[in-house]
């Protein structure tokens, strides 16, 4: 990441100061940000003002298997946003994946952007710097920026939908690391005493490790659950209506899950002392599972230690759009320093 980081920063900084020369004979600084947010079936686009009210967005699918294409699909959303909106220097994009040390992207859902240094190659199409990020620490970075974690010092952002994954943000900004891995908490091995406890089996996950807790915490994991505890289907949907309903085995597998997502949360306590958990993605909307957490997390500290708040999102599903304006606002403000991205 860092090449990468580094580049979009000293461009960054360059159009800064060539933004200052001639903004007298533009209208002054841009009144609006772009965020993009990349998924492996479409690309938003949002509009915000600099109050970071949504103004406009619009959608369009992704091409998966053709670069070129992929690379004018994105420069074609911006343009249309110029065209709209008129020239910003704020331009900020998540998507699912990681971005390694030499700025290549690896991500499962577009395999085209695979390997190619995809921040030099949109700034080259565009002539104009922006920055790339991941869409689970945009989701952090937008609940640290007026959401759910405003204001807090530390905050750690976790989705819990089809995958589980987040970020850490340190007063306001993402936090920087050597490998930009903070977040994957989804690929920690699971409580062995929790297995152990309800004799769960060890389930393989994608990322190549067995008994990740993604494999049992994210959607398709807690419908696994629902079955390994006697349900005829693994459907989260009907386990949602059978636990309002107080059916016993979905009642069984719910504490099971909050055993093993208490467990998982609790390892972030540890790791990063938070002074709150924001908790977003498909399954924190089931208010049960966010109220349930706090006592679920104490359960796997040890004495004297704190459960820090647990907060639903406040953004939800635009918090990618969101959260990557703020980090094309960041960028285009030179708000980030020599520790952070
Ligand atoms: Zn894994």
């Amino acid at each position: 990441m860092k090449p990468a980081v580094n580049a979009a920063v000293t461009t960054a900084a360059r159009s800064q100061s060539s933004l200052a020369q001639s903004s007298s004979a533009q209208s002054g600084p841009a009144q609006y940000c772009y965020g993009l947010d990349i998924g492996g079936t479409k690309i938003e686009i949002a509009v915000f003002d600099n109050q970071l009210s949504l103004v406009d967005s619009w959608r369009t699918p992704t091409p998966t298997d053709n670069y070129q294409a992929f690379i004018a699909t994105v420069a074609s959303l911006v343009q249309q946003a110029e065209q709209k909106f008129g020239a910003t220097n704020a331009i900020g994009i998540g998507m699912p994946g990681i971005i390694d040390s030499q700025g290549r992207v690896k991500s499962a859902n577009i395999p085209c952007a695979t390997g190619q240094q995809l921040a030099q190659d949109l700034q080259q199409a565009l002539a104009q710097p922006l920055h790339i990020a991941n869409d689970c620490h945009l989701f952090a970075l937008s609940e640290a920026n007026g959401g759910a974690g405003d204001g807090k010092m530390n905050v750690y952002g976790a989705i819990i939908g089809t995958g589980a994954a987040g970020g850490f943000c340190i007063n306001g900004q993402l936090a920087k690391s050597r490998q930009n891995i903070i977040g994957e908490y989804g690929h920690i091995a699971a409580s062995a005493s929790v297995i152990n406890q309800y004799q769960l089996p060890i389930n393989a996950c994608g990322c190549g490790l067995q008994g990740c807790y993604e494999t049992y915490i994210a959607g398709p994991g807690l419908a696994k659950l629902y079955q390994h505890f006697g349900a005829d289907k693994a459907d989260t949907k009907v386990f949602v209506e059978q636990l309002k309903a107080g059916d016993t085995i979905a009642k069984q597998t719910f504490d099971c899950y909050m055993d093993l997502l208490g467990a998982a949360f609790a390892s972030l306590v540890l790791s990063y002392d938070p002074d709150v958990i924001v908790v977003g993605g498909g399954l924190s909307k089931i208010t049960a599972i966010i109220d349930a957490l706090p006592t679920a997390i104490a359960k796997h500290l040890f004495a004297g230690v704190e459960v820090p708040p647990v907060q639903a999102a406040k953004f939800g599903d635009s918090s990618g759009v969101r959260g990557a304006a703020i980090l094309g606002t960041q960028l285009a403000k030179n708000d980030v320093n020599g520790e952070r991205l």
